[in-house]
């Protein structure tokens, strides 16, 4: 698996030089290295996952966010045991989206399988703007997603302030 640091260093857990400069410098964070480390680890179980690149990692209130190279989420998707056990590995709850994508379809895949109707921007009287998603259907006690937390997700990655209706039809 392609991660934010070297090989030898995703598969040791020690940074050499030049992965410690980029650590030094900020360029990557301690959750990059730890999830470079762990997912590395988990490639030696899942061929599958040394297909995919790992472009940043984030932690949202003891959550991760993978960002993964555009492609490797439905590559994903098709291996659902390997998915589950990313999240038994790193041993929380991860939130997968892709690197390149628009807004968009980085909503739309932090809310799947629910389905996003449409999204838009609003802008408020101070010049500043909202993100609405509109999702289809009434909210029940059964939805499966933390609304807030995909809130709190899409601040920290795209610092997208989010606003979530429910339509019915
Ligand atoms: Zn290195």
């Amino acid at each position: 698996m392609k991660t934010l640091i070297c090989s030898f260093c995703a598969k040791t857990g020690i940074l050499c030089p030049k992965c410690e400069a980029k650590f030094r410098s900020g360029h990557i964070s301690k959750v990059d290295v730890e999830v470079s480390v762990q997912l590395t680890k988990l490639a030696e179980k899942f061929p599958e996952l040394d297909k995919m690149t790992l472009i940043r990692a984030f932690d949202v209130e003891g959550e991760y966010v993978l960002v993964l190279k555009g492609g490797d989420l439905a590559r994903l998707r098709r291996e659902s045991q390997v998915m589950k056990k990313i999240e038994s590995e790193l041993q929380r709850k991860v939130w997968f989206i892709e690197g390149e994508a628009s807004d968009r379809k980085m909503l739309e895949d932090l809310f799947h399988p629910v389905r996003i109707l449409t999204v838009n921007t609003v802008w408020l009287p101070d010049g500043s703007k909202l993100t609405k998603a509109i999702i289809l259907g009434r909210k029940t006690e059964r939805f499966p997603l933390d609304i807030e937390q995909v809130k709190r997700v899409v601040k920290e990655v795209r610092g997208i302030d989010l606003l979530v209706e429910f339509e019915r039809l």
